[in-house]
């Protein structure tokens, strides 16, 4: 049977940006499309830190930084298209549809949000939900696939 969700323990940064790298590999050797990723977490709980790993998986090798102000910060790398979304500052998810989201989501678009509750209602659905947690000086992640893309991304990453 399909497994739909996946706990595991991130003991540094390093173990973030490995799961991001992993998470790359999945997209490019096994799913070979795009999906959406749904962040949770608090401040600070590696939301970004993922990403980052995920994009440098993909063979970006410049900086990655937080597009808190700008909302989002595409990558074209190769033949991949990368979004990444940070949500907090926005007021009214309508500002969404203001910034032509709809053209972001195509079929090559890896996209992970940051605080996809302010997009609600006008971000597409999410193939993974990826939810991170303080564990004292670490982290805890629970992945949650909820399409068949999102399973066919658990299954490798429930492999290593
Ligand atoms: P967010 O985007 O969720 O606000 P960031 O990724 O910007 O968080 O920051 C996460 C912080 O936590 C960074 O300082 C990073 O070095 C650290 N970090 C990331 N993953 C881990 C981990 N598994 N264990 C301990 N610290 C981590
Ligand atoms: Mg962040």
């Amino acid at each position: 049977m399909a497994v739909n969700s996946l706990h595991l323990r991130l003991i540094d940064e390093q173990a973030t940006v490995a799961l991001g790298n992993t998470f790359a590999e999945a997209v490019m050797n096994q799913l070979k499309c795009g999906f959406v990723a749904y962040l949770y977490g608090d401040l600070g709980a590696g939301k970004t830190t993922l990403t980052r790993g995920f994009v440098q998986g993909l063979g970006h090798s410049g900086k990655v930084k937080s597009p808190t102000y700008t909302l989002v910060e595409p990558y074209e790398i190769g033949k991949w298209h990368a979004y990444h979304f940070d949500l907090y500052r926005l007021s009214d998810p309508e500002e969404l549809e203001f910034m032509g989201i709809r053209d972001y989501f195509d079929e090559k678009a890896c996209c992970f949000v940051e605080w996809p509750d302010r997009g609600k209602g006008v971000l597409p659905n999410a193939d993974i939900s990826i939810s991170l947690q303080y564990c004292d000086e670490q982290r805890e992640v629970e992945l949650t696939a909820h399409t068949s893309k999102g399973r066919t991304l658990l299954a490798v990453l429930g492999e290593r």
